[in-house]
């Protein structure tokens, strides 16, 4: 199965836990067992697991991306949003996600989130179910 899933972001910088959404069309894929890829189609954004319990971790992810790439420093890059490009590159645009009976063998306290670099922005993001 492939399909693409759109989120319109509200922030500059925004996490978007997306877990229940890949979790719909894992159930609608029908596969026992497999991979689940979930990717974003542009440089200025990111798709991570992480904690879903403390919303604080993903206050300190941004923070330290921020002190890694902060916003406001000369780039090359000058269109203003380098220190975007530099934030996604760390973090990547893809994870790949087991699944078996028919579930995401995600970890208790993991979920998946799509992160906001440069919004607000329409977000293109496959999902690939195999
Ligand atoms: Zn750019």
């Amino acid at each position: 199965m492939f399909k693409e899933v759109t989120i319109n972001t509200k922030n500059n910088e925004e996490i978007v836990d997306i877990t229940e959404k890949v979790e719909r069309l894992v159930k609608e894929s029908n596969l026992n067992e497999g991979i689940c890829t979930i990717f974003v189609k542009h440089t200025t954004a990111s798709i991570i697991i992480n904690e879903n319990w403390d919303p604080s971790v993903g206050k300190d992810l941004l923070e330290l991306l921020e002190e890694i790439a902060p916003k406001h420093k000369a780039y090359s890059h000058n269109d203003g949003n380098a220190h975007s490009h530099l934030k996604s590159a760390i973090l990547g645009t893809s994870v790949t996600i087991p699944i078996l009976n028919n579930e995401l063998q995600l970890g208790r306290w993991q979920d998946i989130f799509l992160i906001e670099f440069d919004g607000p922005k329409e977000r293109k993001i496959i999902v690939q179910i195999k």
